[in-house]
C-alpha cells in the first residue's frame, strides 16, 4: 500500500507481480488432431499456439496465461497423448502426464465427429489414475445439428460432455464457465510450500556427472515415490526424500533413474527434460564432474537455471578422484567459466562415497531463503540513498541520472525496479546489483534489477 502511494506520487505505473500464490493450472490433453491447439487459440483470443495438421511431435508442454470471466489461470498445452507410443511420441506422452500431474483441472478433448477411439480410452485410464478433476470437451461440433453426436461420449464415464467448436468458438464460454466452477482459487500444485509441502529440488547436470549415484546415495531406502502416474508401464515422476529432518521433493527422478536411449534427438530431449525439471523445481542442484573440464554443456545447464529464475546450488562431484594438478586446473576453470555464478553456494561432494552429502541441505536452505526473501521498501531505499550518496552515477553529456526510488516487485526470485531520471549505465547497474547482493545476502538466487525512466 505504502509502495503504491509513493509510486503514485512519482507518477509511475507498475504491475505488481506478486507470485506468492500461483494461478490455478489447467492442462489440455487429448490425442493428436482433436483440436487442442485450436481451442487454446480460441481461449487465448489470439493466434499463439501452433496449429499443425500433423500430430504434434515437436511440441512439448507450453504454458499460457489465460483468463475467463475475470479469472486468471495457466493453460498448459500438451503435444498429444498416444498409448504405447515409442521414441519421440513416448516423450510427448510423458510430457502430457507430467502436465497432468501439475494441473488442478484437466480438459480432455475428444473429436466428437470421430467418436471414441482406443486412444481416447487409454487417455481416460491415464487420467483416472491421476485422480484430477476432468472436463470432457467434445470438439468439432460446428453447428446445432451435430449435437446428437455428443451423446455417445457419456460412455467414457467422464461425466457430461461439453459440445464446442474450437474452430468457431461455439460452446466454449459454457465449457469455461463449468471449468471455473471447479477451479481452485490458487494452484494446489505449482506452489507446494504455500500448503506447507516439501520444497521441490531438481537434480540436474550433463550425462555421467553422477545424478543417479547421488540420488541413490541420499535417497537410500527411505524414498517414497509420488505421482506414480501410469502404474507399471511408466516410471514415477517425483520422489520424496528425507534429508536432515525434512522431506524434500526431488522432481522428475524418472528422468534420472531411467536412461532413455534414443538414436535421434537424444540431446534435444535430454535438454527438454532438464528444462522441465528446472521449471517444476524451486531450486536446482547442478552437478559438475570435477574429473573432467567444465564443458559448454555445463555452462548451458547453469544458464537454463538462471534464465528460469530458480535458486541454485553448485555441487562439484567426484571429489574423491581429485589430485593436486587437476584441482588447480579446476579452480582456474571455475574462475574463467563460472565467475557469473559466483553467488551460488558451492559444495564439494562424492556421490560414490557419500562424502559431504550432509552439506547439501544447508546449501539448499540458504539458496531458497534468498530466493524467497523480500526486502522492505524502507530498508531498500535507505540502502539506495547511502550508495548513491557515496557513489553517484557518473555525469554523461552534462547529465547525471538519479535514482529516485526503488522497490522489490516480487520474490522467487527477487526482482527490483529502480525509478530513475535517466538511463543508468550498464556498469552502474551492475555495481548496484553487486551491492544489493552483498548487503542483503542473495546467496544462491538470481536477482533482477530493472529500471523505469521517468521522462
Ligand atoms: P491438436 O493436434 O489436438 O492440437 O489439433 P489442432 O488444433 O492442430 O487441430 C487439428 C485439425 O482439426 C486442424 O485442421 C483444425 O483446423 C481442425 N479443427 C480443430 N477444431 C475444429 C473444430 O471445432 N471444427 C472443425 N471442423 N475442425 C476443427
Ligand atoms: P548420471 O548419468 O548423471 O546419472 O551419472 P551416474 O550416477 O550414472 O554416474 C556416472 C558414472 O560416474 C558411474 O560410473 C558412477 O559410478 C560414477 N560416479 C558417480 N559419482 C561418482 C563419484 O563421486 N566418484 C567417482 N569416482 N565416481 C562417481
Amino acid at each position: 500500500e505504502e509502495d503504491r502511494d509513493l509510486l503514485g506520487v512519482w507518477g509511475f505505473d507498475i504491475d505488481e507481480d506478486d507470485d506468492d500464490e500461483a494461478d490455478p493450472v489447467v492442462a489440455i490433453v487429448g490425442r493428436p488432431n482433436v483440436g487442442k491447439s485450436t481451442i487454446i487459440n480460441r481461449i487465448l483470443g489470439r493466434r499463439e499456439a501452433v496449429v499443425e495438421d500433423k500430430p504434434g511431435v515437436t511440441r512439448d508442454r507450453v504454458s499460457y496465461k489465460a483468463e475467463h470471466s475475470g479469472k486468471d489461470f495457466t493453460l498448459v498445452d500438451t503435444g498429444g497423448w498416444e498409448a504405447d507410443a515409442k521414441g519421440i511420441d513416448a516423450q510427448v506422452a510423458a510430457q502430457a502426464e507430467i502436465a497432468v500431474a501439475g494441473a488442478d483441472v484437466v480438459l480432455l478433448v475428444v473429436d466428437a465427429m470421430v467418436g471414441i477411439t482406443a486412444t481416447d480410452e487409454a487417455i481416460v485410464r491415464m487420467l483416472r489414475r491421476s485422480e484430477k478433476p476432468i472436463i470432457l470437451v467434445a470438439n468439432k461440433i460446428d453447428d446445432l445439428h451435430q449435437e446428437p453426436e455428443v451423446a455417445s461420449l457419456w460412455s467414457l464415464g467422464m461425466g457430461e460432455p461439453y459440445p464446442v467448436s474450437g474452430l468457431h468458438g461455439r460452446g466454449l464460454a459454457d465449457m469455461l464457465d463449468a471449468l471455473l466452477e471447479i477451479l481452485p482459487e490458487h494452484s494446489q500444485f505449482a506452489e507446494p510450500e504455500v500448503r506447507g509441502g516439501p520444497r521441490r529440488v531438481a537434480l540436474i547436470g550433463r550425462p555421467n556427472v553422477g545424478k543417479s549415484s547421488l540420488l541413490n546415495k541420499i535417497a537410500g531406502e527411505e524414498r517414497a515415490v509420488v505421482n506414480d502416474l501410469a502404474g507399471t508401464t511408466r516410471d514415477p515422476v517425483d520422489e520424496i526424500v528425507h534429508l536432515g529432518d525434512k522431506p524434500w521433493r526431488f522432481v522428475d527422478t524418472a528422468g534420472i533413474r531411467r536412461r532413455v536411449h534414443m538414436s535421434k534427438g537424444a540431446d534435444f530431449y535430454a535438454s527438454l527434460r532438464t528444462q522441465t525439471a528446472i521449471e517444476r523445481a524451486e531450486v536446482a542442484v547442478i552437478l559438475l564432474d570435477v574429473s573432467e573440464p567444465i564443458s559448454e554443456q555445463d555452462v548451458r545447464i547453469i544458464q537454463m537455471a538462471i534464465d528460469s529464475g530458480r535458486a541454485m546450488v553448485l555441487a562439484y562431484n567426484k571429489w574423491d578422484t581429485l589430485d593436486e594438478d587437476r584441482r588447480e586446473l579446476l579452480e582456474r576453470e571455475i574462475d574463467r567459466d563460472l565467475a557469473h555464478v559466483a553467488w551460488a553456494p558451492r559444495v564439494n561432494i562424492s556421490a560414490k562415497t557419500g562424502w559431504h552429502k550432509d552439506k547439501l541441505v544447508p546449501a539448499l536452505e540458504h539458496s531458497l531463503q534468498s530466493w524467497d526473501s523480500r526486502i522492505p521498501t524502507g530498508r531498500l531505499n535507505a540502502f539506495l540513498g547511502e550508495i548513491v550518496a557515496a557513489h553517484p552515477h557518473p555525469v554523461r553529456g552534462g547529465k547525471q541520472p538519479r535514482i529516485l526510488f526503488g522497490t522489490q516487485v516480487s520474490s522467487r526470485p527477487p526482482k527490483f525496479v529502480l525509478f530513475t531520471t535517466g538511463f543508468l549505465d550498464p556498469g552502474y547497474r551492475r555495481f548496484i546489483t553487486r551491492r544489493l547482493r552483498e548487503t542483503f545476502d542473495f546467496t544462491g538466487t538470481p536477482i533482477e534489477v530493472s529500471m523505469r525512466v521517468r521522462e
